[in-house]
């Protein structure tokens, strides 16, 4: 069905990550090459730390352009949807989404994705990123002679993001096989490196200095640690999209910890995210108890409660989940 010239359009979850938008603009320089007229449309901005990516900078932002992106999306032919499992996390694109009469493909690694909304689609939640499903598509369509520089160097770094730079579980020999063959191709893997993780602003290293002393609490009989994050912190230190990304994951280290919960204070709702070791799974705590979920071991959640109203609850159903936290 790619052999015709098509009208496509290319979305992610709000707020997109390095895998969601990599995985986005990697299909993106395949389809182009094929010769299919493609937007790639996210539904919020993003981190300023992903402008490196090849071709960012042709992406919409359909909080600022939504007229042109509706029009774009009222002709399209093809819809691909990147790594998110179900139309309400791309926010105010929601309806619009839900609405557009084209064919709509999935292609994610979350659990529990809504099939009914999707023509065809790929949802594979042992894979490691939707970084590393893009690339076996092209493999499998035949067209890994077109992985190019600005392919490999969007897919590669939703790879090293998703996999917390090959450490976490879902790190399989295929994620390395595919690092190789992105290196064989000639891919600069140090530059993304730096691109993802020394492209930061002084004052994030200074939040998360003052998050990590103020504003963590442990509760070693639970082996859990929480992080509440306040407005007035986002404020003070002028933190911008992305600037908590990463956050969660520092507590992590400590000895014994099992879950990491961590909860800001956004201006329309309070947004948690989990991290959990071994067994706990943050996918069900989250579905269960903050309107969420993810992958087995991070996932997310939302809430319209107060602050104070939410960290509250967290206390208490933690507590009620003090068996599998041992
Ligand atoms: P993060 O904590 O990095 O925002 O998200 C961790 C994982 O959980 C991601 O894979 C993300 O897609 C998923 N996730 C985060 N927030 C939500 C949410 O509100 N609902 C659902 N279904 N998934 C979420
Ligand atoms: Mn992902």
């Amino acid at each position: 069905m790619l052999a015709t010239s098509r009208r496509v359009v290319i979305t992610m979850h709000q707020k997109p990550d390095a895998d969601a938008m990599g995985s986005s603009l990697g299909l993106y320089h395949l389809l182009v090459q094929l010769g299919h007229q493609v937007t790639v449309i996210s539904p919020t901005n993003w981190a300023r730390w992903l402008n490196w990516m090849p071709d960012c900078d042709k992406v919409l932002n359909y909080e600022t352009e939504r007229e042109k992106a509706n029009a774009i999306l009222d002709s399209a032919e093809w819809l691909f949807c990147l790594d998110f499992n179900i139309f309400y996390r791309t926010k105010t694109m929601t309806e619009k989404l839900q609405q557009v009469q084209c064919i709509k493909v999935l292609v994610d690694h979350h659990q529990e994705p809504d099939v009914a909304s999707f023509d065809y689609g790929v949802s594979n939640t042992a894979k490691s990123s939707t970084c590393e499903m893009v690339y076996d598509l092209i493999l499998a369509l035949g067209y890994g002679n077109l992985i190019n520089n600005e392919i490999a160097q969007c897919l590669y770094a939703g790879l090293v993001a998703d996999t917390g730079s090959f450490r976490f579980a879902s790190t399989s020999a295929a994620v390395h096989r595919m690092a190789a063959d992105l290196k064989e191709k000639g891919l600069d893997h140090a530059a993304v490196h730096d691109n993802l993780f020394n492209n930061f602003l002084e004052n994030r290293l200074r939040f998360i200095g003052h998050v990590l002393s103020n504003r963590m609490e442990m509760f070693y009989e639970y082996n859990t640690a929480l992080i509440v994050i306040p407005k007035n912190d986002l404020l003070r230190f002028q933190v911008k999209t992305g600037d908590t990304e990463g956050l969660v994951n520092f507590p992590q280290s400590i000895q014994g910890i099992k879950l990491v919960a961590l909860v800001i204070d956004r201006d329309e709702e309070r947004k948690w995210s989990f991290r959990s070791k071994n067994d706990f799974d943050c996918n069900t705590f989250a579905r269960k108890y903050f309107n969420g979920g993810g992958h087995f071991n991070a996932a997310g959640g939302h809430t319209k409660d107060s602050l104070a109203d939410t960290v509250a609850h967290f206390k208490k159903v933690m507590k009620e989940n003090v068996y599998l936290l041992q």
